[in-house]
């Protein structure tokens, strides 16, 4: 059985004190029946992970901590760039990488994605890889494609235990942030052929372990129906996730689901 995670992307928003209070009135909100049966990460802006992460471990919250991208290399010279030694040490337990607006506005390719995949890995982090099809592949009838060739190139050169233990998240471009949603059963056909992609190429423990989640859109109103679906294991959640009260009931939303 695996267990619904639902992700709070928070984007580039909120500073270090707005985190501290959404975080903190987050967990006030989240109750303990809840984590046993989701689990329920938040990805702040890199200028807030420690004071987040200082709130997590001071008040021992079951809040796991994310990051939103890292570089594959853990030092050197690459200004800007941010190491994933450094954000495991930072006790971040998750970091996406290959979300389409990293793809679309800073030119993170299939290979680049890879590269994080394996690095986060490496420093004992879950990957949340990302994926997902424009509207014009969409209408061109190509989803299903694309969402796979980014699947075996994200996915590629992987053990098989590595694969079971990830993360993917299935994101249609056109539905990120725009408040329009894949049906569920859009998504549950995408997610499920994500899956068959796994269990093809890196067997089937791996494509039954491995948690993919819905993201594009997601909202207490929509959420439960979502993750009630076979192959869809919890949310990739950016908008609703930067207001305590929404993201809250979606996360009860999803306990129940
Ligand atoms: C996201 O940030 O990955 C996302 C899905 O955003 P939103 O929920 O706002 O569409």
């Amino acid at each position: 059985m695996r267990k619904p995670l639902i992700s709070g992307n928070w984007k580039m928003n909120l500073n270090h004190f707005e985190a501290l209070t959404l975080v903190e009135k987050l967990a006030y909100q989240l109750t303990k029946d809840v984590f046993e049966r989701v689990d329920v990460a938040v990805h702040p802006p890199f200028t807030d992970l420690r004071t987040v992460q200082t709130v997590i471990a001071s008040d021992s919250l079951e809040i796991q901590l994310g990051a939103q991208h890292c570089h594959w290399e853990a030092t050197g010279a690459y200004t800007g760039e941010i190491s994933p030694a450094f954000l495991a040490k930072l006790d971040v337990k998750l970091v996406i990488c290959g979300h389409s607006e990293r793809r679309e506005l800073f030119g993170e390719t299939d290979e680049m994605v890879n590269h994080k995949v394996k690095a986060i890995i490496a420093h004992d982090m879950t990957p949340i890889m990302c994926v997902g099809e424009t509207l014009e592949e969409r209408e061109a009838g190509q989803t299903e494609t694309r969402v796979l060739d980014q699947v075996r190139a994200g996915l590629d050169g992987l053990k098989r235990e590595q694969v079971g233990q990830m993360v993917l998240a299935y994101e249609p471009i056109w539905a990120i942030g725009t408040g329009r949603t894949a049906t569920a059963d859009d998504a549950q056909a995408v997610c499920a052929a994500i899956r068959g992609a796994v269990v093809e190429g890196w067997g089937a423990p791996a494509g039954e372990s491995i948690r993919i989640q819905y993201g594009g859109s997601v909202k207490a109103a929509n959420a439960a129906e979502l993750i009630a679906m076979p192959d869809i294991d919890g949310a990739l959640v950016g908008g609703a996730s930067i207001d305590a009260e929404e993201f809250a009931r979606l996360v009860a939303f999803a306990a129940e689901a």
